[in-house]
């Protein structure tokens, strides 16, 4: 997708398990789930189950504040889970200009090689 039309995504499909994912750690609130493309040797998403007007951070309300909290903290279980909780990064691309691909907002956590800074 190329912006931000408010339509449903792919990630509707993983959370409704129509398509098949790897999934890594999921809760009430929130699904972890293998990037398809992964750019590192880890490389998961977590994604809020109920998107609720989240396509992208930028358009986060005040009502959005509790499960933006549960998704960075279910990161960092995610991290300890893959055993790279010593060294990960937290990544959320925010519109075409970071190259937002997916419109329903999701955590990238990549690990396993050393990352380099900045991304560029
Ligand atoms: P964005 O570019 O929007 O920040 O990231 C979207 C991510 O979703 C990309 O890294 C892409 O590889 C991943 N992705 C897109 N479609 C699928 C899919 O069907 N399954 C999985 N597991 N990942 C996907």
């Amino acid at each position: 997708e190329i912006a931000d039309t408010g339509a449903p995504t792919i990630f509707d499909k993983i959370i409704a398990k129509e398509i098949p994912s790897t999934i890594v750690y999921e809760d009430d609130k929130v699904l972890a789930f293998r990037d398809v493309n992964p750019q590192a040797p880890v490389h998961i998403l977590v994604i809020p189950k109920i998107r609720d007007g989240l396509t992208q951070l930028g358009k986060a309300e005040p009502r959005h504040a509790e499960v933006l909290g549960h998704l960075l903290f279910a990161a960092k279980l995610v991290a300890e889970k893959e055993g790279i909780v010593d060294g990960f990064r937290v990544v959320i691309n925010n519109g075409p200009e970071a190259c937002q691909s997916v419109y329903h907002l999701h955590l990238h956590v990549l690990g396993g090689r050393q990352l380099k800074w900045p991304p560029g």
